[in-house]
């Protein structure tokens, strides 16, 4: 620790006092990230430029000093938390942007806001499609490093279908660029695509090059009610086998309908119904021909529909699924949340284990999320002051991952590991595997400066409390 003290003190001697700070409050608001559990690091970085991130790294790895990269704090798995100290280089003031709009490509420094991008993009007719819940608040940095994905994945993809080159730093503090602003690249091994998805481990991104497609001019919603969870997951799959590709198609199952509708006062169906959201989008033209096979599909499957082409009224229908996440702590005040991804023909098998996960420990297990890619969001509820549940839920968290990889399916489709996902890691590969990936961290990263104590250590979450603090995103609790 002191050595860590004597280089956080060489390091604010070279960078001043505004670039290396270690007052409790930076330090206090660099310690979490949406899972709230803190951990104080020694310093907080704010390189004002390359020079500046370079000699942080490089010093780091002198004096063996943990570095956690940082973006806005959005993630949901404490992977930009710093749970061994050291430092947090924080690059959410490097916010550069240009489009390129001949080119079709957007430059960003990684402290964009992700919707910037695509607010910027749209003044040319552009979209950059990828657009996590939390677009407002996450950045492009933080997005690249967890591959986000978003609630148009379903039609679109996620950040890595949209990244063409890379710029940054290795661990060790040499400065690297992977691809090109071209479509086509297979020069040597692809690092670039090894970097996306890497939770900040390999190195640290300071600029994107990011593929743009022209924005769609229309787009028709439609929120389907059914009698029950398995009729809506069993629509949803032959809407998909259907050839229809919707750019949404959001599932919630009663549960988590029920809440809504409590948490907001308001009735969106009559009757009690699981809820699927789906939406397509294209040329003006062919929205009204897509929207008419949606519309058929809908009469013969759902118990109710409601539909619209105007923006104003979509937002009214998408309602539902903007406040369900937020609505299930009227059932309990903690939640595991996880982002399993299982194959389409495997939701209905994984639904029946989630009840009789239910069954077995009296936890409720809400679920809503992307229909169309299989990536779920399953939730076990809990209160954290109460030993049997908090007890019962980490049995239960075990049990879905070990049918979610059973399933054919992951652990995490969209989150990342970090520290929540940690202990499944092994429940996910074979040692041989992760093997491969110790070895490919150790030579980028020999002495494990960048996210010690992530991905690989496993870290127990129940047993941390996480810190009282609202975050931007955090809407009101019931
Ligand atoms: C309300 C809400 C909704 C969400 N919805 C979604 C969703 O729909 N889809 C989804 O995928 N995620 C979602 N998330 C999770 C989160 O927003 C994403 O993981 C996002 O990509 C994190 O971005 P960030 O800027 O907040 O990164 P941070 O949380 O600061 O960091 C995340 C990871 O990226 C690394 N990192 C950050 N910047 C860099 C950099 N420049 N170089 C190298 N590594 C870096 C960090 O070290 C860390 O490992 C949601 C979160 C919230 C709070």
């Amino acid at each position: 620790m002191r050595k860590f003290t004597e280089a956080t003190a060489i390091l604010k001697k070279e960078l001043g006092d505004n670039a290396v700070r270690t007052d409790t409050e930076a330090c206090f608001a660099a310690s979490f990230d949406n899972t709230k559990l803190s951990f104080l690091p020694e310093a907080v970085i704010f390189p004002k430029d390359e020079s500046d991130l370079a000699s942080a790294l490089r010093l780091a790895n002198k004096n063996g000093v943990p570095v956690t990269v940082r973006g806005a704090g959005t993630g949901t798995t404490g992977a930009s938390a710093p749970v061994c100290g050291g430092w947090v280089i924080s690059l959410a003031h490097w916010t550069e942007l240009k489009i390129d709009a001949d080119a079709g490509i957007a430059i960003v420094q990684p402290g964009v806001i992700t919707q910037k991008i695509n607010d910027e993009a749209a003044k040319y007719g552009l979209f950059y499609p990828p657009d996590p819940a939390s677009v407002k608040h996450c950045t492009i940095g933080g997005n690249i490093a967890t591959n986000a994905g978003g609630l148009h994945a379903a039609k679109y993809g996620v950040t890595r279908d949209y990244v063409l080159a890379l710029e940054g730093f290795l661990p060790t503090g040499e400065k690297v660029r992977w691809g090109a602003p071209v479509k086509k690249y297979v020069s040597g091994y692809n690092l670039r695509d090894l970097w996306i998805g890497s939770e900040g481990m390999l190195g640290v991104i300071t600029r994107a090059t990011l593929r743009l497609i022209p924005k769609p001019e229309a787009k028709h919603t439609f929120l389907c009610a059914f009698s029950d969870d398995e009729t809506a997951l069993l629509a949803a799959q032959d809407l998909i086998k259907s050839r229809i590709v919707p750019s949404v198609c959001e599932f919630l199952d009663t549960l988590s309908v029920s809440c809504a509708q409590r948490y907001s006062e308001k009735c969106f169906f009559k009757k009690k119904s699981a809820v699927l959201l789906v939406e397509v989008d294209g040329d003006a033209l062919s929205v009204p021909a897509q929207a008419e096979r949606v519309r058929s599909w809908a009469s013969s499957r759902a118990t109710d529909f409601r539909e619209t082409a105007e923006a104003e009224e979509a937002e009214c229908l998408w309602e539902v699924r903007r406040i369900c996440s937020q609505s299930m702590f009227l059932i309990a005040d903690s939640k595991l949340n996880e982002d399993i991804a299982v194959p389409a023909q495997n939701f209905v098998p994984l639904l029946k284990t989630l009840r009789k996960i239910t069954e077995e420990t009296g936890l409720a297990t809400p679920v809503f999320g992307h229909a169309a890619d299989g990536n779920l969001h399953v939730h076990v509820m809990f209160n954290r002051n109460e030993t049997r549940e908090r007890e019962a839920a980490q049995t239960a968290i075990r049990r879905v991952m070990e049918s979610v990889v059973a399933l054919d399916g992951v652990i995490t489709g969209e989150h990342g590991i970090g520290l929540a996902k940690s202990p499944f890691l092994e429940i996910q590969h074979s040692s041989d595997e992760i093997f491969a990936m110790l070895a490919v961290k150790k030579a980028l990263d020999p002495n494990n400066i960048l996210g010690r104590g992530k991905m690989f250590s496993p870290f127990n979450v129940w047993d941390y409390v996480p810190v009282n603090v609202k975050l931007p995103w955090d809407k009101k609790k019931a």
